[in-house]
């Protein structure tokens, strides 16, 4: 009896034992993912939280007083959400000031340009620099054109095919006209859709050639002096400047968690940056990011759903002029970089989330693919391979698995960096599939048995 018996109980616990292994993550988390679904499409308080959030301290812009208030608020907010953990970490970052600026075509004829500096751009002398324009529609046009470029400014008028291409413009432009003996630089405003409205964004300069200021104008003015110097004027524009980099200054990550009730040590890392330009109100860039991960933790604690392991939700700092806070975060966390099981990023506007972009390795690609599954309900599962993000980065290149929040991206473009980047633009109903789909990623990737394979060490 006693043999039949033990004989039984193995052949009972082998059976429980394959279909715990069999079951799918389908079959196992169908369930709490539609809850998360049903609970966060009931819920427009993302929305509402980033209205409140961006219109009560507006830009932020690193090294200035209303990103720090931005922090202190998030930081008593989440401590009132009852979320763990909370806390700001200390990151030291770059302080460039925009000062007074303007743009002028002053002949053929007079007209106004409206214009932004480029982050981390010198200043022009006092008085401006005024002089003509040399229009390039690429780098190898404007190597074409290297013999005319001496003592002009220099104007990239090249149309948007797709952010990666089209910004190299913007980053570049300054140091491949100061090569070939510019003064100034343009650019034509990175966007492909306009209502005269210039975008502003980081560039660079290469400490090998001469510091020259730059700016972006409009895509209607750029449109508009190019056809101008085709038709054989000479346009001549005034471009005037005041900006200033400052010493560094301190800033931080700020982050609050959900305490995992297993495995606490092994964390889900997720959010976006806290930081924004200093135009606008940064609620799509990318205080959207931060407000849909903070949601998605808060809608898991009111559920009741604690997963096995931790969830920490981040804003990072300085990610738009220096990206300092994923490099710091990478820093202080450097004894648990081999913890984190999975870094998802939000830092494409929070528009109707269609899935994740992925950076990792097969084996890992292959179990996302299966929770994204469960998002197939509002449409958002779908996995592609490439991409993470800029805040991520330094942790996925140490082989934690890397998500990016793929959201319809018709429309970011068209207020990305600009005036118009202000909470009206987004829908309470998108915000809130951003927060599910967020939710379900980060819950199931921190409750299954094991952990997502890690991606080869050095991985893009
Ligand atoms: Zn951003």
């Amino acid at each position: 009896m006693r043999f039949r018996s033990s004989a039984l109980a193995t052949v009972v616990a082998f059976a429980f034992a394959h279909s715990l292994a069999a079951q799918s993550i389908a079959d196992r988390y169908r369930g709490d993912a539609n809850r998360i679904i049903d609970a966060a499409l009931k819920d427009s308080t993302a929305w509402n939280r980033l209205a409140e959030m961006t219109e009560k301290f507006g830009n932020r812009l690193s090294g200035t007083p209303a990103l720090e208030q931005t922090i202190d608020w998030v930081i008593a907010r989440m401590k009132e959400d009852g979320l763990q953990n909370v806390r700001g970490e200390p990151a030291m970052v770059p302080v460039w000031v925009r000062g007074e600026e303007s743009a002028e075509m002053v002949s053929p004829r007079l007209q106004n340009l409206p214009m932004l500096g480029l982050g981390g751009s010198i200043a022009t002398p006092p008085g401006g620099i005024t002089a003509a324009i040399l229009v390039a529609s690429s780098f190898s046009d404007l190597t074409a054109k290297a013999a005319q470029a001496s003592g002009k400014i220099v104007l990239f008028d090249v149309p948007f095919t797709n952010y990666g291409e089209t910004v190299q413009y913007r980053a570049r432009g300054a140091v491949a006209a100061a090569k070939v003996g510019a003064v100034g630089a343009l650019v034509r405003s990175v966007t492909p859709y306009s209502q005269r409205t210039p975008h502003t964004g980081g560039m660079s300069y290469d400490s090998t050639v001469r510091r020259i200021p730059a700016a972006a104008i409009t895509v209607e003015d750029a449109e508009m002096i190019h056809r101008l110097v085709d038709r054989g004027e000479t346009v001549r524009v005034k471009l005037t400047m005041s900006a200033k980099t400052m010493p560094d200054a301190p800033s931080r990550n700020v982050m609050g968690e959900l305490v995992g009730s297993a495995k606490p040590d092994e964390i889900v890392v997720f959010g976006g940056h806290i930081d924004s330009w200093d135009v606008g109100r940064g609620a799509m860039d990318d205080g959207g990011g931060v407000v849909v991960a903070w949601e998605a933790v808060r809608l898991l604690k009111r559920l009741g759903l604690r997963p096995r392991r931790t969830i920490r939700v981040v804003g990072w700092t300085n990610e738009e002029n220096g990206g300092r806070g994923g490099q710091a975060y990478r820093d202080a966390h450097k004894a648990e970089v081999d913890k984190h099981v999975l870094a998802i990023e939000s830092d494409g506007g929070v528009f109707k989330p269609q899935g994740f972009t992925f950076t990792g390795s097969d084996a890992a690609f292959d179990i996302l693919k299966q929770i994204a599954l469960l998002l197939d309900r509002i449409d958002a599962d779908a996995m592609v391979k490439g991409g993470g993000g800029a805040d991520i980065g330094p942790i996925t290149a140490l082989g934690v698995p890397g998500l990016g929040l793929n959201v319809d991206g018709t429309r970011y473009f068209w207020y990305h960096h600009t005036a118009a980047d202000t909470i009206d633009k987004l829908d309470p109903n998108d915000m809130a599939r951003c927060v599910a789909t967020m939710a379900v990623m980060a819950y199931i990737a921190a409750d299954m048995a094991d952990p997502l394979p890690r991606s080869p060490t050095g991985a893009p």
